[in-house]
């Protein structure tokens, strides 16, 4: 398994969207210049998450605060730079002008980490959401997948009193690889007491994901499931690695779709509300579909 760097048969599996739909949607964006994650990013569960016309309800991700993040994780393809530029004091209203004018059922709301900043960026992405509730009368879900806020509780409060849906922030992978995978200035027992204080303060839906194939052990990932669920975290996704650059951190391994099953039947069994879990799983994976389907229902 070790050092595996060729994709397995099941990770060449990639649908490209197409269709009326899909081209439909593609206009509209342009039309509101609205750049969504799911493009930029190619992500291959576009045609899945933005729903094709089949009855699926419509998810995608926006990125807030720009293109440039404080911080530099092994993972991520996002741009670094200790002094980004600042805020777009007008990315609330614009942003959430365009998202209600798009019609979509369901919202990831992420950002970069600005930790040169005294809120971390909090009160503009709660000024997002708020402004998405007000334009859409509450019918739009959003989920906001937020930074550590460096563990500022007040900043967590911040997000938590905006009035969202899902409170998500990624713990990334297993506690040993923190140092490794993430910044050195994310972490294990920061990013956990986040998430436990947001479900403290209020926060109805709280969501984290894992990476793997980062060099972790069944049983680290095992232990990684019952520390989200101790801290009060309701919904867990588990999705592969893959490397954006050859500059970037190495997959250590190709977890087969047999072993994400068997990590999602434990995650249920530990009490999940609702768990996502296989190769091209990725935290905003049909985010609005599973949300109606287990707590609206
Ligand atoms: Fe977009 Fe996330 Fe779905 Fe990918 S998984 S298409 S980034 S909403
Ligand atoms: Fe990428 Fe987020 Fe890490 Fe910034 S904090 S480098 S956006 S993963």
């Amino acid at each position: 398994w070790t050092a595996r760097q060729r994709k397995p048969d099941w990770m060449k599996r990639s649908k490209l969207p197409g269709g009326d739909k899909y081209t439909e949607i593609k206009a509209k964006l342009r039309e509101l210049k609205l750049s969504t994650v799911c493009e930029e990013a190619r992500c291959p569960n576009l045609g899945e998450c933005w729903g094709g016309g089949d009855g699926h309800t419509a998810t995608a991700t926006i990125m807030l605060m720009g293109d440039t993040c404080t911080r530099g994780c092994r993972f991520c393809a996002v741009k670094t730079s200790k002094a980004p530029p600042p805020l777009d004091p007008n990315e609330p209203e614009n942003v959430s002008k365009a998202i209600a004018a798009w019609g979509l059922d369901y919202v990831v709301l992420t950002s970069v980490d600005r930790d040169d900043l005294p809120d971390g960026g909090s009160s503009h992405i709660a000024a997002t959401i708020r402004l998405l509730k007000e334009k859409t009368r509450g019918s739009l879900l959003v989920e906001a997948l937020v930074p550590d806020f460096q563990g500022n509780m007040d900043c967590v409060k911040t997000i938590v009193d905006s009035g969202l849906d899902v409170y998500a922030h990624n713990i990334e992978t297993v506690e040993r690889l923190q140092g490794v995978v993430r910044d050195r200035r994310a972490g294990w027992s920061q990013s956990l007491r986040t998430l436990q204080r947001a479900k403290e303060l209020g926060a109805q839906v709280t969501k984290s994901s894992i990476m793997l194939g980062c060099g972790e052990s069944q049983q680290e990932v095992v232990d990684t499931l019952k520390a989200l669920r101790s801290h009060g975290v309701d919904v867990v996704t588990l999705g592969q690695y893959m490397r954006p650059t050859k500059k970037h951190m190495a997959v250590s391994e190709f977890v087969t779709p047999e072993a994400f099953q068997a990590y999602e039947q434990l995650a249920k069994e530990l009490g999940f509300l609702y768990v996502a879990s296989g190769p091209m799983v990725r935290s905003s994976y049909r985010a609005g579909e599973f949300y109606i389907s287990n707590v609206l229902k």
